[in-house]
């Protein structure tokens, strides 16, 4: 991610942490200044919340461990101030797999509170409980202040709503009985229904919840859409979307060449070429950085992407539909018997399923 500083790698996977989690220290600190807290004090709630999000990198690090069992990697695991993120190579589909490794996250909170909670006394009434809290975190209550977190991260990543941990986990066991475009709109349904639950108490207590209702609710729509369109490709190979006509640019002439092209033709990707051969992909966008950086006499070899990804025209589009989702502004080269038969981008993947939409709705009118 953008702006991320590496703190290091651990089992070959990244260990990244966002820019803005100085910011969120230094509102901690903000705050426990203007309420009055000493140096001491400041130092106890800086020192809580980095093991909170040791606590949330321990927790995506049980997932990562999990899809490991799997043969899936992880790529990398970034801290934001909102949270961990995982980047897994590949999402685990069979139920099983999906239901271990989602549930790897939570149960390493669990297994953190249960740890914690055999060295707390606990308060005997709620009175106490309140009593011990308000002070901010110190000394004497800090394994109680991180027992608490560890059980409402569990909690609340259990939640059965996408993109909670607890959505993956409903859909998950409800893959055991319906196909998984099915399992997923059940459990996005579920959750969004929850999620008109959380925004009408977060009018009520707090505003938080709105926030959490909002992103569950396109969390979901996402996730479905995701699914159906992935379901709808079934049993169709690359062959059948590949674009036989696509513009080709050589890497040496310049970024006006790319604007003409833009604004005269169709294409909004093309392929980009050094003696007739592919050494490139290059985008609107990133056609339109490079004249407002550069100018238009900037040479296309350099305003390019270098990364070329080849598919295989027999390869089934289910099993590429991950990789063509991920590369959404990139263009994919076609090849048959290691010659170039055509080119694939996410445009042509929706026009297709677009049509065969059209198609089926009125197959079904019929
Ligand atoms: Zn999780």
């Amino acid at each position: 991610m953008k702006g991320s500083l590496k703190l290091g790698t651990i089992g070959g996977i990244g260990i990244f942490v966002h820019w803005t989690f100085t910011l969120l220290i230094a509102f901690i600190i903000y705050i426990n200044y203007r309420t009055g807290y000493n140096a001491m004090q400041i130092a106890w709630s800086v020192l809580f919340i980095v093991c909170v999000f040791v606590t949330v990198f321990l927790h995506e690090l049980g997932h990562s461990f999990a899809a490991k069992s799997f043969n899936i990697k992880t790529k990398d695991i970034t801290l934001l101030p909102i949270g961990g993120v995982s980047r897994l190579e590949s999402l685990p589909e069979k139920p099983k797999e999906e239901l271990i490794v989602t549930l790897a996250g939570p149960l390493v909170n669990i297994v953190l509170a249960f740890i914690t909670g055999l060295f707390i006394d606990f308060p005997s009434t709620s009175e106490a409980l309140a009593q011990e809290l308000s002070a901010g975190v110190n000394a004497s209550n800090f394994f109680l202040n991180f027992f608490i977190v560890n059980i409402l991260l569990a909690v609340f990543n259990l939640i059965p709503a996408f993109p909670m941990d607890g959505g993956r986990i409903l859909r998950a066991i409800l893959s055991f009985k319906f196909e998984r475009h099915v399992a997923t709109k059940i459990a996005a349904r579920i959750g969004q229904f929850l999620a008109m639950g959380f925004i009408l108490l977060g009018f009520l207590y707090n505003p938080f919840l709105i926030f959490i209702g909002v992103f569950v609710i396109m969390g979901a729509q996402m996730e479905s859409k995701y699914a159906d369109s992935k379901y709808s490709l079934k049993g169709y190979r690359v062959r059948d979307v590949l674009m036989k006509q696509f513009t080709t640019i050589d890497a040496a002439e310049p970024i006006k060449t790319a604007i003409d092209l833009l604004l005269d033709s169709q294409s909004k990707i093309f392929l980009i070429t050094e003696n007739n051969e592919p050494v490139g992909t290059l985008n609107r966008d990133q056609i339109i950085v490079a004249l407002s950086e550069e100018g238009e006499n900037f040479l296309i070899h350099s305003a390019m992407n270098k990364s070329l990804i080849y598919l295989d025209v027999e390869t089934l589009l289910e099993d590429v539909f991950e990789l063509i989702y991920k590369n959404k502004s990139n263009l994919m080269l076609v090849m048959e018997n290691n010659e170039l038969v055509g080119t694939l981008d996410t445009e042509n993947l929706l026009e297709f399923l677009l049509i065969k939409g059209v198609k089926s709705k009125k197959d079904y009118a019929n």
